[in-house]
């Protein structure tokens, strides 16, 4: 491995260079194995600690099918869906490696007993598939998650539709957070130049859901001046919402839950801010009831941040805890757009304030090629910036998930697979240099 590093290190990009270097037959990644999967029955879930279940151990290099593509990953970063995949929850994600492994001719290789995680990386291509033409070993590149087959009509409007949708390293092996990752040509795009490897690596995955969720026809088709009520405004989605909803000449309201939070949101060019906790709004009285009452004082506070004017547009994750809120605070005519349900999956909203006030609920998952394209395009030309906050090694990948799983951190939090130190990786620093403060802006 030590070939890899050296030679991306040096800036040597030739495709020569990089075919000509041999491809261990192991490497480290973060893995969940399948026989400990239960190691956390009975616990709550705020208990279950990703840094007992995360193991950084050696695993035999997979094959490279002819659409496929092994890359060098220099950096990574957690997603939510290594804290998922790590506590088994809702479900083990072996459950998906079994059915990929089945349906799809030539994954069996990602039915394996142990499951290496990551959904994003930025790193350089190694070795190419006999049906590769978009890279070639040598490019400098950052994937997006999204795996699919399109060999069924479904998804040819919208890849996301495809029957066989998958998202990478979360419902295939072989993920970003590792030295090695296998993915498709077709999640590949070009490295943003300004940015360090862990920078770079910080984005794909909650930009381009967050970019589908607001900006695209498929999700809430964001206008100007649009009022946008954000939950989680400073955390890895909302982060981005914040940055897309100011620079499509939207209104955020940033809902956060601390002051320096707060700062972090402001920093970004948000005016409208509102701390959750300071304001203590509890819309549950109890397990089974809402409190309607919470849900008029939270809608009175955003109406006097924005001047009477209720939320166009609700960007939606949290679920349980604050869907009913959600629904009741939206504009008459305004939409509500949920990609998840950290806090549970069963909803409960009054639907008299969804029907009589012609709102609609839209759900939003993930994004297809050219959504993550153009949500790639915003970070590679400034306009949108990465909001890595800190950065650990990939030995400390299980340490770095549980920050996220406690809600300790800020914005994304970045892991250094085979980059050997952080700041490495940028190849326009004049770029860099104009844009240092937006950069640095998250970092703790
Ligand atoms: P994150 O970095 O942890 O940010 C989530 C934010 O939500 C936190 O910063 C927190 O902010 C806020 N929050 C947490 N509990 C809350 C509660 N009870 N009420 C209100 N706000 C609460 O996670 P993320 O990366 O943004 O992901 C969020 C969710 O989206 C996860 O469930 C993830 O799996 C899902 N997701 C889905 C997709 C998809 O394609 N479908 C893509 C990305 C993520 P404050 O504490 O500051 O309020």
């Amino acid at each position: 491995m030590q070939d890899i590093v050296e030679t991306i290190v040096s800036g040597e990009t030739s495709p020569a260079a990089f075919a000509s270097l041999p491809v261990p037959g192991s490497y480290l990644g973060a893995l969940v194995h399948a026989d400990e999967t239960a190691m956390f029955d009975g616990m709550a879930t705020r208990d279950k600690d990703p840094a007992k279940s995360i193991h950084v151990d050696r695993v035999a290099t997979p094959e490279v099918g002819p659409d496929e593509v092994l890359v060098a990953a220099m950096a990574s970063c957690v997603n939510y869906n290594t804290v998922w995949t790590s506590i088994f929850e809702p479900m083990p994600t072996f459950g998906f490696l079994r059915r990929y492994a089945r349906s799809v001719p030539g994954a069996e290789q990602h039915d394996r007993p142990h499951h290496v995680l990551g959904s994003d990386l930025a790193g350089v291509v190694l070795r190419v598939g006999a049906a590769v033409r978009t890279v070639k070993p040598g490019d400098r590149v950052v994937a997006h998650c999204l795996n699919v087959e399109l060999a069924a009509p479904d998804g040819h409007d919208d890849t996301m539709l495809d029957p066989e949708q998958r998202i990478w390293g979360f419902e295939t092996n072989y993920g970003g957070l590792a030295q090695l990752a296998l993915v498709k040509a077709n999640q590949l795009m070009p490295k943003p130049a300004h940015l360090t490897w862990e920078e770079a690596a910080a984005s794909g995955l909650v930009n381009s859901t967050a970019y589908r969720q607001l900006v695209s026809r498929n999700g809430a088709d964001l206008k100007q001046g649009d009022v946008v009520l954000i939950w989680g405004a400073a955390g890895g989605l909302g982060s981005y919402a914040t940055q897309l909803v100011l620079n499509g000449g939207g209104i955020p309201v940033c809902v956060v839950s601390s002051p320096r939070k707060a700062e972090l949101v402001r920093s970004m060019g948000a005016e409208l801010v509102l701390d959750r906790s300071a304001e203590g709004f509890r819309f549950w009285s109890d397990e089974h009831t809402q409190d309607q009452r919470e849900w008029k004082r939270f809608g009175a506070a955003v109406r006097e941040l924005t001047g009477g004017h209720d939320p166009d547009i609700v960007f939606e994750h949290p679920g349980r805890e604050t869907f009913g809120a959600s629904v009741y605070v939206a504009r008459r005519g305004g939409t509500v757009v949920t990609c998840a349900s950290t806090t549970g999956y069963e909803h409960v909203y009054d639907n008299r304030h969804l029907w009589m006030r012609l709102k609609r609920i839209v759900g939003s998952h993930f994004a297809n090629y050219r959504e993550a394209w153009a949500a790639n395009r915003l970070i590679a030309t400034g306009a949108i910036h990465p909001t890595l906050s800190t950065v650990h090694p990939l030995a400390e990948t299980g340490q770095a998930v549980a920050e996220v799983h406690a809600n300790r951190h800020d914005g994304k939090v970045g892991v250094l697979c085979l980059a050997p130190e952080p700041g490495l990786g940028v190849d326009d620093p004049e770029m860099r240099e104009r844009y240092l403060p937006q950069l640095v802006r998250f970092r703790n």
